[in-house]
């Protein structure tokens, strides 16, 4: 089979190369490749700047946004011959730890867990792939290609999951303004679950021209661009920041109000310093009882949430956040950012 594979720590190193098919294991399915989602961190470890290789080998296979059809599974395993699926990214660490051990190992306390594609396991980039059964999650076969949204709808269903986890410290919380920053695919998935909560929803996006604006609008929520200085009399009651951009983490950060939950879920670069005051937002976080809190990955739960938003949202709308669909043999252009991309998929031609 072919797989697109990386030397981890080595600048461009990312090759279509000829592997084995994966050995039949009597606990895992097989699947065949149907579709492979790119996102920035596959990027990052194109670049050499992420990502870590099986223990005792040179290469890892990429690819952590999978859709695949089953061709073998073992009985009983909940999933059969022909199911579309779709591979969940994280396993628990060895240990495990507290949480990894109650089967939430998006919150691993040791930083010992593995990532298909990322971390220390191979990934969904090649033709055929194995999955443990309680490592996958049944796609509804009405979705088709749409079915690779899931993984990175997995974490904006992790994200919104702890924020009414945390707007439930005071009884009377009822989100109504909410404010995502990014109009990349992950800020526009979670701008569709607010809408779907019926939520008015406000996405701060640069992009003036391409798709984000017209995907933004049909969403029925509002786009802001410009500066995030000028949001500041939104006053949103979430906010989720998707750009990881060190100006626009500072202006959610110094624009909160009123109990206020900032969910952060764009990862930064680091390095660069700027201005903040300390005491400014020490006060108002106090005094308003604001919570800013991280969020990364997703468990089970969350994988089974995204696969109900996706089953509920407009397939047309969802569909046109797939800009480009590649097909393998011209794998090379997947990797290559376009102006206009909001999701770029490596197609296996089995759709
Ligand atoms: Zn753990």
């Amino acid at each position: 089979m072919r797989a697109l594979t990386i030397a981890p720590g080595q600048k461009n190193s990312i090759q279509l190369e000829e592997r084995p098919d994966p050995q039949p294991a009597p606990d895992c399915a097989l699947v065949e490749a149907v579709a492979l989602g790119v996102c920035g961190t596959d990027m990052e470890i194109i670049h050499g700047d992420y990502g870590w290789a099986p223990a005792g080998e040179p290469r890892l296979i990429l690819g952590h946004e999978s859709l695949g059809r089953v061709l073998e599974a073992p009985s009983g395993a909940g999933i059969a011959t022909g199911d579309l699926v779709v591979g969940i990214v994280r396993r628990p660490d060895p240990a495990p730890c507290p949480a990894c051990a109650a089967g939430e190992w998006d919150m691993c306390r040791n930083g010992r867990y593995t990532e298909r594609g990322i971390k220390e396991r191979h990934g969904y980039g090649a033709e055929r792939w194995l999955i443990e059964p309680e490592f996958a999650i049944k796609v509804d076969t009405g979705l088709g290609l749409l079915g690779v949204l899931l993984e990175p709808t997995s974490v904006v269903a992790k994200a919104w999951d702890h924020i009414e986890r945390i707007g439930a410290r005071t009884r009377s919380w009822r989100p109504d303004r909410v404010l995502i920053t990014g109009g990349g695919p992950v800020g526009l998935l979670a701008a569709m679950i607010a809408r779907q909560k019926g939520l008015e929803t406000h996405v701060f996006d640069r992009n003036e021209t391409g798709p984000k604006p017209g995907l933004i609008a049909d969403l029925g929520a509002t786009r802001h661009g410009g500066d995030i200085a000028s949001l500041k009399d939104l006053a949103p009651t979430v906010v989720i920041e998707c750009t990881g951009a060190d100006e626009v983490v500072l202006g959610v950060m110094s624009q909160m109000s009123g109990d206020a939950i900032v969910c952060l879920a764009g990862v930064s670069s680091g390095g660069r310093k700027v201005d903040f005051d300390v005491g400014s937002f020490n006060r108002t976080a106090v005094l308003s009882n604001d919570v800013v809190f991280g969020s990364v990955n997703a468990n089970r739960a969350h994988y089974q949430a995204a696969a109900d938003a996706l089953a509920k949202a407009d397939p047309a709308w969802l569909a046109r956040l797939i800009t480009r669909r590649v097909p393998l043999d011209r794998w090379r252009e997947a990797f290559e950012r376009r102006d206009d991309d909001v999701k770029v998929v490596v197609d296996f031609g089995r759709l």
